[in-house]
């Protein structure tokens, strides 16, 4: 049986000691609960770091805390001290983190925190490639092990892949300032699905990839050789029965048998049963916009006095990377505001902050969401935001408020909250007082519809979902797969050809024969490509044609003394063997002087793209311009011509990274069908790349062998992937 595998930074146990005997704690975290299920209905192993630095055990002791979680089906990568300091501290947390946080100010570069991130991922790879059966799946997860799905691919492409980021995926322009960026986008493009929380970290890291790579991007689909890779988002939900489960049991629990903080925050309203309460919950870091909140916080109590005394603001933050002097210098900038806005407001009965610098155990998070009028959360960048999601989930009576930043991934899923800029101080001002003062009916009809929503879509759904989407990417390539010419097909279409007495021949030239280039000018044919044509047409049963959208002159010149035929132009020339041009189909130009114009004013708003004219076609190329740009231009381009077209039997044509128009009713196919007339072949065949072949495919007889060149959708009965592929397999008919 196919297993599923699961690969993430941290195993889901701490390992604890009392006094030497090692035991474990299992983590509680979204990550850990929404994979338990996945890896152990998939009977797969959980590969990852025990959270011990090796070099502080003896061997003896590592191996007994191997053991131990090996009975979890947990396998245990090792990393010492120093690999935690450069690879985790240091590229993790002190370059990728920043950099994808918005914050390249914070990003430190060193080529040692790299190397390291390389060495420890090759670990985390190698300890998974031992564990894997033939055709199982993969699941890796986050930041720490961008390169793993490409170790793993490389080694075993019958591995199906799949990768999910946690954080955002920066803009193009962020990401681009990482002197690793191509490195760690290689890796991750060895997965077969990456997702993502949002449709935008998907758009930025599809950008780039187009801009890096000029990858072909259809869709969310990445087409590389042979493979088509899938990228997704897929919001991580929280377990919300657990949350809302547990705020009922707190609802129903006695008064004195609450805990301590429970009882606390009871006191507080016991003074005056209309004060407030409004909660923060995160890790002390920089992207969390805590300093920003607490200004908001200081300006409502400054513009609004009413609310001195019956308001307070319930701050947890956990302590996090304590060791990095950014995270130090927050706290201390924290503390300073806290202090700050306590002493010009508070007094002996009231404390306008209730500062919490710790963690706490999930039953008082609960009580905590429980007790709060409105749930405060202004991160500046936030990849997704569980706290805010189980605020939601506690609210068993359904009142409350969010006032949440646009800037967390969440934001997507609660467009009922009341949403802000966190970097507007003011607007997160006038948010407070608006959650404050919002009726009761207003709170809980928006809070049933969020509560609706995350309960339908909890993590269990989340991890299904993911583990859906990759067993159907898999079954898409086989289906795109299915039509590539094996060698055992291969060895049936050359005993086919061999047999033969008279073969036709068709081959495209661009895309086909040859690869692509900027300038369509650079790709005469190689030594090879000429020796190839030649062994091919000193074979005397080949009639082989050259079937092309390009001029007849530059078609002319490269294939001058060849001994095979032309059709140029998408056929409306035909120059046999030895003959001179004929025209095949009754084309006319007269068109050009007036879609000309419109096509000159493409090239002047898109650098890069150039306007090529031949004699009843005109055609933008856009290869050389930016990607997104030259697809958007192209798009436009389309829509202006439509109307201009209709009036005057021309036709649009899009090839690869062009547009083209020409004259209507004139295509491959029927030029070939033409030249095929009294021929008598008993054997046909036709390679291409582009759409502008599909008609060759179509209108070719039942028995043609054809043959599509790349991946996409076609007409075509077979498939080959590259360029190269094809000159392979056309050496074996020569
Ligand atoms: N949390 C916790 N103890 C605390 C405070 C928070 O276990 O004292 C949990 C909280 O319930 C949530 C997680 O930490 O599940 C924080 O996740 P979030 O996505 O909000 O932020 P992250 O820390 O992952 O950036």
């Amino acid at each position: 049986m196919k297993k599923l595998h699961i690969v993430s930074n941290r195993l889901p146990f701490s390992i604890t000691y009392d006094e030497d005997k090692p035991g474990l704690e299992p983590s509680v975290g979204g990550l850990a609960t929404g994979m338990n299920s996945v890896y152990k209905d998939f009977n797969g192993k959980w590969i990852g770091w025990p959270g011990i630095a090796s070099d502080t055990k003896s061997p003896i002791e590592l191996k007994q805390v191997e053991a131990l979680l090996a009975k979890e089906g947990c396998e245990s990568v090792h990393l010492t001290a120093h690999e935690v300091e450069e690879f985790y501290e240091g590229f993790c947390n002190n370059t990728i983190w920043p950099l994808f946080h918005y914050f390249p100010q914070y990003v430190d570069f060193h080529s040692e925190f790299w190397e390291a991130y390389v060495a420890v991922n090759r670990k985390f790879a190698d300890k998974t490639l031992e564990v894997l059966g033939e055709g199982d799946y993969v699941w890796v997860h986050d930041y720490q092990l961008m390169l793993v799905p490409e170790m793993i691919k490389r080694e075993r492409p019958d591995i199906t892949i799949g990768y999910f980021l946690h954080i955002p995926f920066p803009s193009y322009e962020v990401f681009r300032i990482l002197p690793w960026r191509k490195e760690l986008l290689k890796g991750l493009l060895g997965a077969d699905l990456i997702g993502f929380h949002t449709y935008d970290y998907e758009r930025h890291f599809l950008s780039s990839v187009r801009r890096l790579f000029g990858y072909e991007i259809n869709f969310n689909q990445i087409h590389i050789d042979d493979r088509i890779i899938l990228a997704d988002a897929f919001p991580m939900g929280i377990d919300y029965d657990k949350f809302a489960e547990a705020a009922s049991r707190i609802h129903q629990t006695p008064l004195k048998d609450r805990s301590e903080v429970h009882r606390e925050l009871e006191k507080y309203f016991l003074m005056d049963p209309d004060r407030k309460l409004i909660l923060s919950i995160d890790r002390l870091d920089y992207s969390k916009g805590i300093p920003h909140r607490l200004r908001a916080f200081n300006k409502f109590l400054e513009r609004h006095p009413e609310y001195h005394g019956k308001v307070s603001l319930i701050m947890l933050a956990v302590p996090s990377r304590n060791n990095v002097i950014h995270y130090q210098r927050l706290k201390s900038e924290v503390d300073e505001l806290v202090g700050s806005i306590n002493g010009l407001y508070g007094n002996i009965n009231y404390t306008p902050v209730w500062y919490f610098y710790r963690s706490m155990p999930f039953q008082n998070l609960v009580e905590m969401y429980s007790m709060s009028d409105v749930a405060l959360i202004t991160p500046v960048r936030d990849g997704m935001n569980l706290v805010a999601k189980e605020y939601v989930a506690s609210r068993i009576n359904q009142t409350g408020v969010m006032v949440l930043s646009e800037m967390a991934g969440v934001v997507k899923e609660m467009g009922e909250a009341v949403v802000i800029n966190p970097n507007d101080e003011n607007e997160t001002e006038r948010a407070i007082l608006q959650a404050l003062e919002m009726p009761g009916e207003e709170q809980v009809k928006r809070m049933t519809a969020m509560q609706k929503r995350l309960k339908r879509y909890d993590v269990f759904k989340w991890a299904k979902d993911f583990v859906g989407a990759l067993q159907r990417v898999n079954r898409l390539q086989k289906d795109f797969l299915a039509k590539k010419i094996t060698d055992k097909i291969s060895e049936e279409l050359v005993g086919r050809y061999k047999k033969a007495k008279k073969r036709a021949i068709f081959l495209d030239y661009d895309g086909t024969l040859k690869g692509f280039k900027d300038n369509p000018q650079e790709v005469q044919p190689d030594a090879e490509l000429e020796h190839l044509i030649e062994e091919l047409t000193s074979i005397e049963q080949n009639v082989v044609t050259i079937i092309s959208g390009r001029d007849k002159e530059t078609l002319g010149r490269w294939f001058e003394g060849k001994q095979v035929n032309l059709i140029c132009e998408h056929g409306v020339w035909l120059k046999r063997l030895g003959g001179d041009w004929e025209m095949l189909a009754n084309a006319s130009n007269s068109w050009m002087p007036m879609i000309r114009p419109v096509l000159d004013s493409y090239v002047d708003r898109t650098p890069g793209s150039f306007l090529e004219e031949k004699n009843y076609s005109l055609v933008w190329h856009f290869r050389g311009a930016e990607a997104e740009l030259g697809e958007l231009r192209a798009k436009e381009l389309r829509d202006e011509l439509t109307g201009l077209v209709a009036n005057h039997n021309l036709e649009i044509m899009e090839g690869n990274k062009v547009v083209e128009v020409k004259t209507g009713g004139i295509n491959k196919g029927a030029a070939a069908n033409n030249f095929l007339m009294n021929m008598d072949a008993d054997f046909i065949m036709a390679m291409g790349d582009d759409w502008t072949d599909e008609f060759l495919f179509r209108e070719l007889p039942d028995t043609a062998v054809t043959i599509k060149v790349g991946i996409k959708h076609t007409s075509a009965s077979y498939k080959l992937e590259t360029v190269e592929a094809v000159r392979k397999f056309l050496k074996q008919l020569a």
